[in-house]
């Protein structure tokens, strides 16, 4: 029997000593806590003990599974992808978890998804620092617009961006285009600067492409690469306050585009982090033997 089959969330709470992101409550009517740092702990009457580390076995068998991308696009089409993820994770490691557990592990994860940056004076999340800087960034994506807007309000993105300039249409890479050139066009004055940064070039390279010639000469594009140091956040915040000088264009005037995912939010950092340590995690302790170490 496997007790992880009846994952039942309830609210995240504070507790002292554990940065706790969600609770939930196991079969022997325990908490179970979802750390930030990957680890999963239990707690009986107070007590609070993290349960056996994953090994190395089942944290990369669990990597390999969660790397495996069919699943992650569209992840809240029940039936297909949080579905078909759940079924590999029972076919291959013998942990019997809901579908819908897994989508809330996946929500879970992103309280910890927005993307940090070091200012020079202190970290802080990369949407804060750049609105702390003057700029209105839009965020700017496309997909499924129900596990896109989860994210946004999950992570906390919603408190720097709001609705209107959260532009996520539903489709292709070539929705992402189009619905950029419509709210230029919508403005109705071109911009005096026009910063786009992606960690897809694909997407900046279309968007050039596409721009009408009057906004080709202020369009300026950042490939985003966060794992990169001369093109990760850190280095991005400065290029862009740099930019905002040096073109002699205050950033409230500065129309500028932000990806989503892996520039916004560390999208690849929370899968394959926190998400894939804490079913890496379940799957360690899915024997009652193990869970019974408190
Ligand atoms: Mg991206």
């Amino acid at each position: 029997m496997s007790e992880n089959s009846e994952i039942q969330f309830v609210p995240k709470e504070e507790i002292s000593g554990v940065d706790v992101n969600a609770v939930t409550v196991d079969s022997f009517g325990r908490d179970i806590i979802f750390g930030e740092n990957g680890l999963i702990y239990s707690r009986t009457s107070g007590d609070i003990r993290p349960l056996v580390r994953p090994d190395k076995q089942a944290q990369s068998t669990v990597f390999e599974i969660v790397a495996g991308k069919y699943w992650y696009t569209t992840p809240f089409q029940i039936g297909a992808s949080t579905q078909n993820l759940a079924d590999t994770i029972l076919e291959r490691t013998g942990l019997h978890i809901l579908p819908h557990a897994v989508k809330e592990l996946l929500i879970a994860g992103f309280s910890f998804g927005l993307t940090p940056v070091y200012t020079g004076k202190k970290w802080l999340s990369l949407a804060q620092a750049v609105k702390d800087e003057g700029f209105n960034p839009y965020a700017w994506t496309v997909g499924d617009k129900e596990w896109q807007e989860t994210k946004y309000h999950q992570s906390g993105l919603s408190k720097y961006i709001p609705p209107e300039g959260f532009l996520v249409p539903e489709g292709t890479s070539s929705e992402k285009t189009a619905v950029l050139l419509e709210e230029l066009r919508r403005l109705n004055i071109a911009p005096p600067l026009l910063i786009v940064v992606d960690d897809k070039l694909e997407n900046l390279q279309a968007l050039e492409r596409q721009l009408p010639p009057d906004l080709r000469g202020v369009f300026t594009s950042f490939h985003f690469k966060p794992e990169n140091d001369l093109a990760d956040a850190n280095y991005f915040f400065h290029w862009l306050r740099d930019m905002s000088r040096e073109k002699k264009v205050s950033p409230e005037r500065v129309f500028l585009a932000m990806d989503v995912d892996n520039v916004l939010l560390r999208t690849n950092e929370i899968l394959f982090g926190v998400f894939t340590s804490w079913l890496a995690s379940l799957v360690q302790n899915k024997d009652n033997r193990v869970l019974s170490l408190s």
